[in-house]
C-alpha cells in the first residue's frame, strides 16, 4: 500500500552510517530534532508517535508539518503499547537501531494521570523491547532515561554509579524501572541497549509543560510567577541542557552502540548495556533563569517566592558527564561545558510562539 511504501522510503539510508533508525516519541520536543539530524546526516529514519494531548497538540503537528514532513521522515501515528503495529513496521523494515524517546514525560501530569506513566514508560517499553527481541535484525536500543532517577540525593554533581534508590516522583520511579527493565532485557536476550539520562533539556520546538515556556509566557503576559523553594531545599537549580548538545548525544550513542548479539547459543551478558548521564554541567538558579528571561524578553517579572518546594520536584540536578567524555566523547567531539542559555534564540522563540 502507500503507507508501507512511504515507511521504505523514509527508512532507505542515503549515505553515511547506513543506519535505518525508528524514533518514537518523534513529534515530540527531542524525538523531532533528533529524527531531522539523522535523516539530514543519511539515516534512514521512520517515527513514530500517537500524538497524545498531554500539552498542545498543535505544536506536535506543527513540528510534524514543518521539521519532519520537510526533512523527508515519515511519522507513522501509533502507539507503542500497539504490539500488532509494532510487529508489522519491524516486519517492514530491518532497522539497525531503535532511538526510543516515546514516554509520559513530566512530573506533576503523574497526580492528574499516574496510570499514563505505567502505561507508556513501564508497558510501553516492555511492548518495544519484546518485539525487538523477537524481530529479525535485533536493532540496538538507545533509550531517554533521565536524571530524576537521582531523586533525593543532593550530593552533587551525579555519576552513573550514584544512588538512585529515592524518587521524588513517580515519572522518575518509572524512568528508574525502565533502566531496570532494559538490564533484564539485556541479560536474557542479548539486547544490546543504552539508556541516556537527560538533564533538563531547553531548545526550540520545546515543551509548554516546562518552567523556561511558562516562565516566558507568564512574564510576556505580565502575570504573576511563583518560585518555588524551600527551607530544605534551597534554591532550585538545573542543569539545563540545549537540545542540540542532546541530539549529538544521542547520534552518538547510536554511532558506538555495539550490535545485539542475541541468546541464541552466544554467552550472556557480552551484549552492551549502559547507561550515561548527558547533561551541560552547568546548574542555574531559578531565580537567575528568570533573570535572564527578563533581560530577553525585556520585561520585568512579577515574581512570588512561594517556601515550599513543589510536590516531585528535587532541589538541584547537575551532571558529571565523564563517562560520556569517554564513551561518546568521540564520536561527540566535544563535550563541553556552555553558558546558559546557549543561544538567545532558544529562548526567544518560545515568547513568540505565545504571542502569535
Ligand atoms: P515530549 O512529550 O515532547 O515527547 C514525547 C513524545 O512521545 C510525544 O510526542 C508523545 O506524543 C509521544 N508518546 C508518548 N507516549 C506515547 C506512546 N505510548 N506511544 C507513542 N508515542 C507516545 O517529551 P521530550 O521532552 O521530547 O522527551 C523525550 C524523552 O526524553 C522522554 O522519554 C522523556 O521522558 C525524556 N526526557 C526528557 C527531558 C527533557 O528535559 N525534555 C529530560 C529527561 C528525559
Amino acid at each position: 500500500s502507500g503507507w508501507e511504501s512511504r515507511i521504505k522510503l523514509s527508512a532507505k539510508p542515503r549515505s553515511g552510517t547506513g543506519h535505518t533508525v525508528l524514533v518514537t516519541g518523534a513529534a515530540g520536543f527531542i524525538g523531532a530534532h533528533a529524527s531531522v539530524a539523522l535523516k539530514r546526516r543519511g539515516d534512514g529514519v521512520v517515527g513514530l508517535d500517537n500524538f497524545n494531548h498531554y500539552y498542545d497538540i498543535t505544536l506536535k503537528k506543527s513540528r510534524k508539518s514543518k521539521l519532519l514532513d520537510r526533512a523527508g521522515v515519515f511519522v507513522v501515528e501509533g502507539d507503542i503499547n500497539d504490539v500488532v503495529l509494532l510487529r508489522k513496521l519491524f516486519g517492514l523494515v530491518h532497522f539497525t537501531h531503535v532511538l526510543h524517546l516515546a514516554a509520559q514525560a513530566g512530573v506533576r501530569y503523574a497526580m492528574v494521570n499516574p496510570n499514563s506513566y505505567i502505561r507508556s514508560n513501564i508497558d510501553g517499553l516492555v511492548n518495544l523491547l519484546e518485539v525487538v527481541k523477537s524481530s529479525i535484525a535485533q536493532p540496538a536500543i538507545v533509550w531517554a532515561s533521565s536524571s530524576s532517577v537521582y531523586g533525593l540525593n543532593s550530593k552533587v554533581s551525579f555519576s552513573e554509579k550514584d544512588r538512585t534508590d529515592q524518587p521524588a516522583s513517580l515519572y522518575a520511579a518509572t524512568k528508574k524501572a525502565g533502566e531496570e527493565i532494559a538490564h533484564a532485557y539485556n541479560h536474557i536476550y542479548g539486547l544490546s541497549i543504552t539508556g541516556l539520562r537527560f538533564f533538563t533539556v531547553y531548545g526550540p520546538w520545546g515543551r509548554p509543560d516546562m518552567a523556561y515556556f511558562f516562565f516566558t509566557k507568564d512574564i510576556l503576559n505580565r502575570k504573576q510567577i511563583s518560585i518555588f523553594e524551600g527551607p530544605n531545599h534551597g534554591t532550585i537549580a538545573r542543569d539545563f541542557t540545549y537540545i542540540d548538545d542532546i541530539v549529538k548525544g544521542c547520534l552518538s550513542a547510536i554511532d558506538t552502540a555495539k550490535k545485539s548479539t542475541g541468546n541464541g547459543g552466544k554467552k550472556k551478558g557480552e551484549a552492551q548495556f549502559r547507561i550515561i548521564n548527558l547533561g551541560n554541567t552547568s546548574p542555574v538558579s531559578v531565580h537567575k533563569l528568570v533573570s535572564i528571561l527578563e533581560k530577553l524578553l525585556k520585561v520585568k517579572a512579577k515574581k512570588k517566592v512561594v517556601l515550599m518546594p513543589r510536590n516531585g520536584d528535587v532541589p538541584i540536578t547537575h551532571a558529571n558527564i565523564s563517562l560520556a567524555r569517554m564513551e561518546l566523547g568521540r564520536v561527540l567531539g566535544e563535550v563541553k561545558k556552555t553558558s546558559f542559555p546557549r543561544n538567545n534564540l532558544a529562548v526567544e522563540e518560545y515568547g513568540l510562539m505565545y504571542r502569535v
